[in-house]
């Protein structure tokens, strides 16, 4: 076969694979296989770039960078919905329908996806558009980070009108979200609120390499065009899954309103059984031709309308407010509830967020409060309500010592938390940070959980993440819920932990405000922790992406005697604490002492990327040109201040070619 074919043949098959992965939900080979044709087809791809297609199934990992988003002017008006909140106003509806058309009404019934709503664009099979719904008649053009959405077909099947749009909505699974919040809970970041925000915010970040991390979804409802052939919207529907589209199976053709409403109260009851988030439920007149003489009104179409559930809330009572102490001692309170039923669980604590919250709503024990649950992992008290307030109310004084160790508590400036400022000897802090420096995207040591942990540390066996190495299974072994073989497999665990590269032990230290980016980042930068401890704010400000806030925490960090030994005792038990040189063998000083300044959007590969390729290879990256700037790589859209102060400072330009030929 020669190079051409086999690309495209390589292309083929793994746009089958990823449909029936996304689509069909039926996956037939491992993920391993699938990771090793999209690697083969890579590296050919890169090889001949003559064959450069743009939507590639490479092309789903992203790596444009948009800095500001077109705005595009829709073909086809994206039109609003008219609500409704009851059966009377159903019945309404369909009155006013039967006035305006004649025969019988079929109606197509479908979920209502909370997300954000997206137009797609279709040339010959191809997508080449897409666009966010704005204000109804224009919306920002945001094609590269669709195109990272995996249920978004690059290249449909079957026998598909040569242009048409077809909308639908991008929405955020619920357990991606849950797993996404993990990670930043993981990395000390403030979660996420909902699934719907975190979609829409999603598409309008400017790498969209960072989108592809995201567990984005698009769902299809309604294809629009000229000569489409299709004459009611659930055959729409069912063409659109047969091109490749994620249609959802929910959707249902009914004959009457009375259909309607079982289909309603069906969704309304059994919406938490489903992946993803819906507000409700909508009802489209089946037949194109009703639709056209229906017609529309300034907002919306006279032949849909939404119903919507309503907002998911409970009253119930606040009997106490705990606090709790995190690892690096930040303080959370927490609202203690009645058990009440809640959007399908039943929740028996809210989220109190810090003092000012408290305060702002003056929330008190013993209030009847409002909880309402979005998609966040436990759910908010959004209100509360006075007239039940009981009369020996008393407000909420909030803590002024922790409520572990006793402690006074300190208040940052500029910060909503309080925190308890005994590191070395407030028990959850210690058992945190162990917890923290064990967990799977730290040290990922098998056979240790968290429980063990908490146990250890009340047993007085360990107090720091350095005593681990020295446990023996004699000392293990006595432990509740411990056997011989479990003590075993924990040492040995511990013992493998020493075979963690560099950059997930700096994570797993703990620092304040150092998550995995931020750790990664530093390890690559510094390469040893002895240079790390070395370093000054000065210095670490000058990393890409590291700011004052990190680099004070850092320099903290290694400024306590405490946090010293327990790094000299890591290194003699043999954890990695520089970077290994198998890694280092990738890199090469073919760019050393020069600086480069990278500017633009790139054809082949991300920013990021490209600046990893010049720090990977000795290179320094800046931010700003000056006369220290020895090459300016430009890409298309460089900003024309930055091209003029290149040219008057008589700094070359390089091209993309350009500077990867540098490297060759
Ligand atoms: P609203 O924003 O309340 O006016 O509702 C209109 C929006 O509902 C549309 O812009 C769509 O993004 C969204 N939507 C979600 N699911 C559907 C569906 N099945 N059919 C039509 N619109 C939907
Ligand atoms: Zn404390």
């Amino acid at each position: 076969m020669d190079i051409k074919s086999k690309i495209e043949s390589l292309r083929d098959d793994l746009r089958q694979h990823n449909y029936n992965y996304y689509i069909l939900d039926n996956p037939t080979i491992s993920d391993y296989e699938f990771d090793m044709k999209l690697k083969e087809l890579q590296a050919l791809e890169e090889a001949h770039p003559e064959f450069y297609d743009e939507n590639s199934p490479t092309k789903r990992v992203g790596g444009t960078i948009t800095k500001n988003f077109n705005t595009v002017v829709h073909d086809f008006r994206m039109y609003s919905l008219d609500n409704s909140y009851s059966k009377e106003d159903l019945m309404d509806w369909e009155k006013r329908i039967k006035k305006m058309i004649d025969g019988e009404v079929q109606y197509t019934c479908e979920l209502k996806y909370d997300g954000a709503s997206m137009n797609l664009t279709y040339e010959n099979g191809k997508l080449v558009r897409a666009v966010t719904r704005g204000d109804g008649v224009q919306g920002d053009e945001v094609t590269a980070n669709v195109k990272t959405i995996n249920t978004v077909p690059l290249q449909l099947k079957g026998d598909y009108p040569e242009r048409f749009d077809i909308r639908g909505e991008i929405v955020l699974p619920i357990e991606g979200f849950l797993k996404m919040n993990e990670e930043r809970i993981a990395n000390e970041e403030e979660p996420y609120r909902n699934p719907r925000n975190t979609a829409s915010g999603s598409l309008k970040l400017q790498d969209s390499s960072e989108v592809a991390k995201r567990p984005l979804e698009c769902l299809l409802y309604s294809i629009k065009g000229n000569n489409l052939n299709v004459s009611t919207q659930f055959e729409g529907l069912e063409k659109a899954r047969a091109w490749g589209f994620k249609v959802p199976k929910e959707a249902k053709l009914v004959n009457s309103i009375d259909e309607v409403l079982d289909y309603v109260n069906y969704w309304e009851e059994h919406r938490h059984n489903l992946p993803y988030e819906i507000d409700g439920v909508v009802v489209k007149v089946n037949s194109l031709f009703q639709q056209d003489e229906l017609g529309y009104t300034a907002k919306a179409p006279r032949w849909a309308m939404a119903y919507k559930f309503k907002a998911e809330q409970v009253s119930t009572r606040l009997n106490e407010i705990t606090y709790q102490v995190g690892r690096t001692g930040a303080i959370t309170p927490v609202a203690n509830l009645e058990p009440v039923q809640l959007a399908g669980t039943i929740v028996k604590r809210a989220s109190l967020h810090n003092a000012d919250q408290i305060e702002k709503l003056d929330i008190r024990e013993g209030d009847a409060v409002f909880v309402e649950k979005g998609g966040e992992i436990i759910p908010k008290i959004i209100a509360v309500d006075l007239t039940k307030r009981p009369e020996d109310s008393k407000p909420t004084v909030y803590i002024t010592h922790c409520p572990e160790c006793q402690t006074e508590l300190v208040r940052p400036e500029g910060e909503a938390k309080h925190y308890c400022p005994n590191y070395n000897g407030c028990p959850p802090q210690i058992v945190g940070r162990i917890q923290h420096y064990i967990s799977r995207k730290a040290m990922d040591i098998e056979g240790l959980g968290g429980e063990t942990v908490a146990l250890l540390v009340k047993e007085s066996l360990i107090s720091n993440y350095a005593d681990l190495y020295e446990l023996t299974v004699e000392q293990v072994i006595p432990l509740e819920r411990m056997a011989e073989k479990s003590a075993e497999n924990l040492v040995k665990g511990i013992e493998a932990s020493r075979q963690i590269p560099f950059e997930r032990v700096l994570f797993a230290l703990g620092i304040r405000y150092v998550g995995e980016t931020v750790a990664k980042k530093l390890a690559k930068h510094y390469k040893s922790i002895d240079a790390l401890m070395f370093t000054s704010v000065l210095d670490l400000v000058t990393v890409d992406e590291i700011g004052e806030r990190i680099a004070e925490s850092v320099v903290e960090f290694f400024s306590s005697e405490e946090n010293k030994t327990i790094i000299e005792r890591l290194k003699t038990y043999g954890v990695q604490l520089e970077i290994s040189a198998e890694k280092l063998a990738n890199q090469t000083d073919k760019l050393k002492g020069q600086t480069f300044v990278v500017s633009g959007v790139f054809e082949t590969i991300s920013r990021n990327e490209l600046k990893k390729l010049i720090e990977d290879n000795g290179g320094k990256v800046s931010s700003s040109i000056s006369s220290k700037t020895s090459y300016v790589v430009a890409g298309d859209k460089m900003g024309p201040s930055k091209r003029t102060k290149a040219e008057s400072l008589g700094i070359s330009l390089l091209t993309e070619q350009e500077f990867l030929l540098l490297l060759k």
